[in-house]
């Protein structure tokens, strides 16, 4: 447990990062990211960008990282196309001959790895490696079929379904997956977030004894952390929200939320959950006693009517929230975005204790959360 005071990032040398949604936002920088890295860096915390994009180079990343305000090189860098190189150059002999349908910076990886890439399945390539190519080519993915179907084992950086653009959303690597698993059926062996081999050799490369990992998606970030036995922290400037948070099942939840990577910054927040059922009375008139004057809403104030038939709550710091009549109420009227995080942590908290239960009021009244 933390000390009073003590800030999250204290609890871990090192944070592994998610670049869309939490580094950047398209073409920009999130707001006060660049500061607070700046400031983990000082702390003496070691910094990684972990990247399920196979398509371009450490090198183009570092670049990009550093053109929108970031410290960052080469050794900070980890993409799904590094992880996959090095693990197939670990286990195939030299020279092995693999298909690569993936752009010129995954092909340059298989063959620094030691290996021979090539275009074509009449090459009798051992393995086939999928990477996101924005310009793959159909016959490119005949030819992996083609090589699949004869035997090759089937690799793929990642398996991300979509790819949010500034235009709308377009399909990832997922989408060329998913036409060969129509054509021949099974499911590649893949390397990229939420799987582990990402994730392990993020804490390789950093020798991370207690790292946390930082991240917009549940599905890729927030399993791949929970799947390595990790921390993480949910941040909220990207794809997912307050209701894909809500709805996390076991294995889908992060251990902190927070606004952004600034969070790192702050202490962490600090939650009691309450089993009234096993309490006295006295217990429960002490949990829900309001601490001091504060502004309580109509929803709020019809809650603490029913303090007599509440059985559970949630507190994050100072902002509660409990079970009445099948459904989670806020009993605090959180007015800006920390104490509404917080008000959040204690609804989701109490959610993921009592599945099923309706939430929706409690989410809809904390407007300034995505
Ligand atoms: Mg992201």
């Amino acid at each position: 447990m933390a000390e009073p005071g003590a800030l999250l990032a204290d609890g871990y040398d090192v944070a592994l990062f998610d670049l869309d949604g939490v580094i950047y936002l398209g073409p920009d920088a999130v707001p006060g990211v660049v500061r607070a890295t700046d400031e983990l860096l000082r702390l003496g915390k070691k910094l990684m960008y972990v990247t399920n994009n196979a398509a371009r180079s450490a090198e183009v990343v570092v670049q990009h990282l550093r053109s929108l305000g970031y410290t960052a090189e080469l050794d900070m860098v980890l993409s799904s196309a590094q992880v996959a190189s090095a693990y197939l150059g670990e286990k195939l002999a030299k020279g092995t001959k693999v298909l690569v349908a993936g752009t010129e910076n995954l092909r340059e990886l298989i063959a620094a790895a030691g290996l021979t890439p090539v275009a074509s399945a009449d090459d009798g390539p051992e393995a086939v490696i999928l990477g996101y190519d924005p310009e793959m080519s159909w016959p490119l993915l005949d030819e992996a079929c083609l090589a699949i179907g004869r035997g090759a084992v089937w690799y793929a950086c990642n398996d991300d379904s979509s790819r949010p653009t500034q235009r709308g959303v377009v399909m990832g690597v997922g989408g060329m997956i998913a036409s060969i698993r129509a054509a021949l059926g099974g499911d590649p062996f893949t390397f990229g977030k939420p799987f582990r081999p990402m994730m392990d050799e993020a804490v390789r490369r950093t020798k991370a004894k207690c790292p946390i990992f930082v991240g917009d998606r549940i599905d890729t970030d927030i399993i791949g952390a929970n799947q390595a036995q990790m921390d993480s922290l949910m941040v909220f400037t990207g794809v997912h929200g307050k209701h894909e948070l809500v709805a996390a099942g076991p294995g889908e939840r992060p251990t902190a939320i927070g606004k952004d990577v600034s969070a790192l910054l702050l202490p962490p927040r600090r939650l009691s959950l309450a089993s009234l059922g096993c309490r006295n009375l006295s217990e429960r008139a002490e949990f829900f006693e309001p601490r001091g004057p504060r502004k309580v809403s109509q929803q709020a104030l019809r809650a603490e009517n029913f303090v007599g038939q509440l059985d559970g709550g949630a507190d994050c710091d100072g902002q509660r929230a409990v079970l009445r009549a099948g459904e989670i109420v806020l009993l605090t009227d959180p007015s800006d975005l920390e104490s509404q995080l917080s008000a959040l942590w204690a609804v989701a908290n109490l959610a993921w204790a009592n599945p099923g239960i309706e939430c929706a009021a409690a989410l809809r009244s904390l407007d300034l959360v995505g």
